[in-house]
């Protein structure tokens, strides 16, 4: 297979391989896996340690609570991994999911989905060792201002997000055209049948037939609905569009 028709590849290094696939398995995300659109492969961290009691973790050197990944443990298992890292053929990138990392967004999600895939670090206990991370010059992503116990979710998150962009998983590129985030706007809202729900009515645009008109309405609520509720997004969009 040449780099060009190479398939989407997610290589996930994890302490809890048996999680994946996970939700990956089921709906289009699956179907895609099980029709050969991407590939997955799981890692198990532990297989890279050293010594006899496979030992992946330590102390915090400075005290702390907590145990911190190896810095030789992680590098040995990245090691393994093909195509992990900037210098080899078919680069991916090797993405650490930590709180600490930048916010995943769906241009980044895009531009990965667009590569040749991903190498995804998932931490445990209070994260990683800094200098495999710097060694590796690995992209911090976080997927929210909160803290999960693992990047597993995180990563599964990720990989859902890109497979769902990949040709041939959707039918359709005009289901994207329209998403929340497509042109600096969330979505606006969505009806359907019956027309009459507990007392409460589809508006009334919607069921004109004008295609025009219900155009100018769902952008007009799309920018309602992102002024509200995402005052970064509108600030963004306004300076960009009005
Ligand atoms: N001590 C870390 C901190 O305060 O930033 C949190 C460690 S957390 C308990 C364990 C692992 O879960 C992290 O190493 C990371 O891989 C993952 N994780 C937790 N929250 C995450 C988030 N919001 N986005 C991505 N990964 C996350």
């Amino acid at each position: 297979m040449t780099a060009e028709n190479a398939i989407w590849r997610a290589t996930v290094l994890t302490l809890f391989p048996e999680m994946f696939p996970g939700h990956l398995g089921h709906s289009l995300a699956g179907k895609a896996l099980a029709d050969g659109l991407w590939s997955l492969d799981a890692h198990d961290i532990r297989s890279a340690a050293a010594d006899k009691h496979a030992t992946v973790d330590d102390t915090p050197f400075g005290g702390g609570p907590g145990m911190v990944m190896r810095a030789d443990v992680i590098d040995a298992a990245l090691t393994g991994v093909a195509g992990a890292g900037t210098d080899q053929a078919a680069p991916r990138p090797v993405i650490y999911m930590t709180p600490r990392g930048a916010p995943l967004t769906q241009a980044r999600i895009a531009e990965l989905a667009a590569g040749p895939g991903v190498v995804l670090l998932c931490g445990r206990y209070e994260g990683i060792d800094e200098r495999v991370v710097e060694a590796w010059n690995m992209e911090e992503i976080s997927i929210g201002d909160f803290v999960l116990s693992g990047g597993e979710p995180a990563a599964m998150a990720l990989i859902d997000a890109a497979v769902r962009l990949l040709p041939g998983v959707i039918g359709s590129k005009l289901s994207f055209a329209e998403e929340s985030f497509e042109g600096g706007l969330l979505e606006y809202p969505h009806y359907t049948r019956p027309r009459v729900w507990r007392d409460r009515e589809v508006p009334e645009v919607l069921l004109s037939g004008h295609h025009g008109k219900v155009d100018a309405w769902r952008k007009a609520q799309a920018e309602k609905t992102t002024e509200e509720r995402r005052p970064d997004l509108w600030n963004r969009y306004a300076a960009k569009n009005l």
